[in-house]
């Protein structure tokens, strides 16, 4: 199957493919839309089961970088490198630079920053090679660098306005939460709602992760097939894309999901079916712009933690004008973003 004939190639403006013998890389960069400005979107380094299966996360990814971006109100259009992993294959510093070295090639047209399976440190090797990066400075006065305590800061105060609408309270006390992934973001999450008193259940198939939260807070451990079902408040899925589909949807029994993965939805049928079961969903790209916040405003230099946390503040604001949108019109919340991105990126244009 050619890309132009690709279930989710939607007027991409790019897609190239990158290889260095060398050091292994293979690595896709799709570029959405520049619109906006250069297409900026993290670099995630996965093992796919097959080429087409990375295809589909660039081109998904990259699309949803173009809405989170234009509803984030950043100057910046959508894009997204993946890193093909091999099996058995480790990260070594000659992949970041081979990719540090593609992304330079491309002049700007498409910035970069951590995703998942990539590291700061391996984005600091990135930079050496190519100044189209971002999300790693920490300096005297910019409080930036890793966007994962960014995006759970956005997730958090995006629960607290999905649960104020759905349960009609601001208090996060008491309530149960399910959390899917306790990586980057999803540890973080759990640290900021274990201090406002949330039941926490968590899940994840590394069992590292999953030894340093119960070491830091007082977590309900469950076997990661059974968390996207427990009976919970609030079902915040931080790990991968498309778990909300039509094998789980039927079994989730939470009120309200909010949470970072990208691309929860396996297709977009699945938000029509979220919405009838009556679960309120906050759309991905809407409440997970934290981190690309970080990114973007580190990007242009004007990344302190004051700017931060009144932009990320938005991020509840914009949520709460979505739900009203969406109760008052009867139509799915993912429908109502989808078009609140596209008419702005049609705007821009
Ligand atoms: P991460 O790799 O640090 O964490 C993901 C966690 O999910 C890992 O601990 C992994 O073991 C776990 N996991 C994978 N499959 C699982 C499964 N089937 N069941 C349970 N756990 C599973 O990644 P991250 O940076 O925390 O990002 C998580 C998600 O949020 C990704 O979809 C990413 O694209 C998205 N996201 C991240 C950011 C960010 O700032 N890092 C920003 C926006 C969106």
């Amino acid at each position: 199957m050619t890309v132009f004939e690709h279930a989710e190639f939607d007027s991409h403006e790019s897609v190239q493919y990158f290889s260095d013998e060398a050091s292994g890389l293979r690595a896709i960069v799709a570029i959405h839309s520049t619109a906006m400005g250069p297409a900026a979107g993290g670099c995630r380094w996965w093992q796919y089961v097959n080429e087409d299966a990375a295809i589909t996360d660039a081109l998904r990814l990259s699309r949803g970088m173009t809405y989170k971006n234009a509803i984030a109100g950043l100057p910046f259009g959508g894009g997204k490198a993946v890193i093909l992993a091999q099996q058995g294959q480790q990260k070594p510093r000659e992949l970041f630079k081979a990719f540090g070295q593609c992304v330079e090639s491309l002049h700007g047209q498409y910035v970069t920053a951590a995703d998942m399976g990539v590291t700061i440190e391996n984005m600091r090797v990135v930079q050496k090679y190519t100044s189209y990066v971002s999300g790693l400075q920490q300096t005297n006065n910019a409080d930036s660098g890793d966007p994962a305590p960014w995006t759970a800061y956005g997730i958090f105060l995006g629960i607290k306005a999905a649960v104020e609408k759905k349960l009609g309270t601001d208090k996060i006390k008491g309530l149960k939460i399910a959390v899917q992934g306790v990586g980057n973001v999803g540890y973080q999450l759990c640290k900021l709602l274990h201090t406002e008193g949330a039941i926490l259940t968590v899940a994840d198939i590394n069992t590292a992760n999953i030894a340093r939260i119960q070491r830091e807070l007082s977590v309900t451990t469950v076997n990661p097939e059974e968390i996207l079902s427990e009976d919970v408040d609030v079902l915040s899925p931080c790990a991968l894309g498309g778990i909300l589909n039509s094998r789980t949807i039927p079994d989730i029994k939470a009120a309200i999901i909010a949470g970072c993965a990208n691309n929860q939805l396996e297709v977009e049928q699945d938000g029509h079916e979220i919405a009838k079961r009556g679960i309120l969903y906050a759309p991905d790209y809407v409440i997970n712009a934290g981190g690309i916040i970080n990114v973007a405003r580190e990007y242009l230099g004007n990344s302190s933690k004051d700017q931060l946390s009144k932009e990320i503040g938005r991020i509840p604001e914009r949520l709460s004008e979505l739900f009203s949108i969406a109760d008052r019109t009867g139509r799915p919340t993912h429908v109502i973003a989808d078009e609140m991105a596209q008419s702005i990126v049609a705007n821009a244009k």
